[in-house]
């Protein structure tokens, strides 16, 4: 499997910083969902829900976010490289420690921040995972996206990305947190 090649968790905090300096606001604990395994793939899946803490009429009440960590290696056995044990189809693995400022990442979340200011650089940066993002109408019913695919505001809210960087939303940061609190992330 050829290595993944993108930006960690780190280099996304970095980028994110040229348009918000200061640190990313807290936010409420995520609901971990699943922790999912790629052997083949050779990532580390984790997905997870938020409760929606500024919740606009017709908005959502929760937002589902999504964290890969790429080049994972599995083995059989259990090393001081491999040392956490998993589970794939009934089989146990042990795999490498991710660590939020060396393994490359893709990422979503369903959010404001993270569709008006993040997906679209991410994916030109190599950092969105899944699929494009929804039509925005169908995200906030208050937006239009001109013909470039960068997602623009309607009128009055223009671009809000004007850095052009790749970043996380306050989410991420919270799922990573959580992560390297439970030790099954390094920071
Ligand atoms: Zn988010």
């Amino acid at each position: 499997m050829p290595k993944f090649r993108g930006e960690t968790i780190a280099s996304l905090i970095a980028k994110r910083s040229v348009l918000r300096p200061g640190s990313i606001p807290s936010t409420g604990a995520p609901h971990i969902l699943k922790r999912v395994p790629n052997i083949r793939g050779n990532y580390w899946a984790v997905r997870a829900k938020f409760a929606a803490s500024d919740k606009v009429p017709g908005g959502q009440s929760e937002y589902d976010t999504v964290l890969v960590f790429h080049n994972i290696e599995f083995e059989e056995n259990k090393s001081s490289k491999c040392p956490f044990k998993t589970t794939a189809l009934g089989h146990v693995y042990y795999m490498t420690i991710p660590q939020l400022s060396k393994t490359m990442v893709r990422l979503s979340c369903t959010c404001a921040d993270y569709y008006w200011t993040w997906w679209y650089y991410n994916k030109k940066y190599n950092a969105l995972s899944g699929v494009d993002l929804p039509h925005p109408t169908k995200v906030t019913g208050l937006s239009v996206r001109q013909t470039d695919g960068k997602p623009y505001g309607s009128s009055g809210i223009g671009e809000r990305n004007t850095a052009h960087k790749p970043g996380i939303c306050k989410h991420i940061n919270s799922l990573a947190n959580e992560l390297v609190a439970e030790g099954r992330v390094k920071k």
